[in-house]
């Protein structure tokens, strides 16, 4: 794991040895402080570690202090073209702002904005997308290479180390999946700031997921990557369950269950899908990792359920239930789940 820069976020933070934050974006109206709140808090329930709302103009910082009063998790505010809308931000108390320095004009604003953070305490992340990229860091008859990005983020972090700042995070995002994995590995090879990563605009519903998760899976196997958002059309509070789905599964987080549950086929002898989901809903409270296995039948079943922490293996209209690998008892299937949780909620209370 590439050791990077540690960088406070208000009472979080990114970078060095701190685990890997998973950060969403709202979609209200941020003028509309009351609805904007409330998402916030649905996706703080959701597990959204840093969060992020959009500036657009003077009427969404006038409502700022309102947000930051009521925020639960660090505030992010994201400012395109007007400095003057970052340091109304940094004012109303966030704890960091996003800004592409390209895009905020005079050399003097930039450096307005990087004295009020430094007053602030606030940290700065120069987010840089394929979409937006300034035409000087582009070679005339050649699509937007991995270069191109690394050139725009490094040079604008120079921009910012110019004025003595250093809580910098850097973000260089594309909607590609090859020009997003290798931009961030030349990025992490180049600089020792802490990287936020995110396929931009990855798109809605599982196509969206998918791509998401591959190019994501890719440089957090590497050790590259120190905070993240999931970019998906809709429903923010999917981005960070996917998050915390994708650190989960690359073992890169702990806390709560690891589930494992077989596909179904035509052996399939219970209720398979019913019996899964109830059991995830009901043992949504538990906090030690275990790892519990939901499968339909006696060929794979017992295999797995065995070598999970708690099992089910299922069989004509009842199922075997395992714990550490040791048959518990047989059970109606009617009861099987009712049986699972009380088995987990019991050892849990041992821990
Ligand atoms: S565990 Fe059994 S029921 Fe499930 S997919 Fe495998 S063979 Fe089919």
């Amino acid at each position: 794991m590439k050791k990077t820069k540690k960088i406070q976020i208000g009472t979080r933070f990114i970078g060095g040895d701190a685990p890997i934050t998973i950060q969403s974006m709202t979609n209200t109206d941020t003028r509309d402080a009351q609805a904007t709140i409330n998402q916030i808090h649905a996706l703080h329930q959701a597990g959204c570690e840093i969060v992020r709302v959009a500036v657009p103009d003077q009427r969404a910082a006038d409502v700022l202090p309102q947000i930051v009063k009521a925020c639960p998790i660090p505030l992010v505010a994201d400012i395109h073209f007007d400095y003057r809308l970052a340091m109304a931000s940094l004012e109303a108390g966030v704890d960091k702002i996003r800004i592409n320095p390209g895009n905020i004009g005079a050399s003097w604003k930039v450096k307005e904005i990087v004295e009020k953070a430094k007053f602030h305490q606030a940290a700065i992340r120069i987010g840089v997308n394929a979409g937006s990229l300034e035409k000087r860091f582009l070679t005339e008859g050649v699509g937007i290479q991995s270069r191109h990005l690394v050139d725009s983020v490094l040079d604008q972090a120079n921009v910012l180390e110019s004025f003595g700042f250093s809580s910098i995070v850097l973000s260089a995002k594309a909607s590609s999946v090859p020009l997003f994995v290798e931009t961030n590995r030349q990025l992490s090879a180049a600089t020792d700031y802490p990287l936020h990563l995110g396929v931009t605009e990855a798109g809605f519903g599982i196509p969206g997921i998918v791509k998401s998760t591959a190019g994501l899976s890719i440089l957090l196997a590497e050790g590259i990557g120190d905070t993240l958002r999931v970019s998906l059309t809709g429903d923010s509070i999917q981005e960070v369950e996917v998050g915390i789905a994708l650190l989960k599964s690359l073992h890169l987080r702990q806390g709560g269950i690891e589930w494992v549950s077989c596909p179904t086929c035509g052996r399939t002898q219970v209720n398979l899908e019913s019996l899964a989901k109830e059991a995830k809903e009901r043992l949504s409270h538990i906090q030690t990792p275990y790892v519990i296995a939901i499968m339909g039948c006696e060929v794979n079943g017992p295999g797995e359920a065995q070598n999970a922490d708690f099992g089910i293996a299922g069989g004509k209209g009842r199922g075997v239930l395992f714990q550490s690998g040791t048959i518990v008892k047989t059970v109606p299937e009617e009861q099987l789940i009712d049986a699972l949780v009380d088995l987990v909620e019991s050892a849990e209370r041992k821990e």
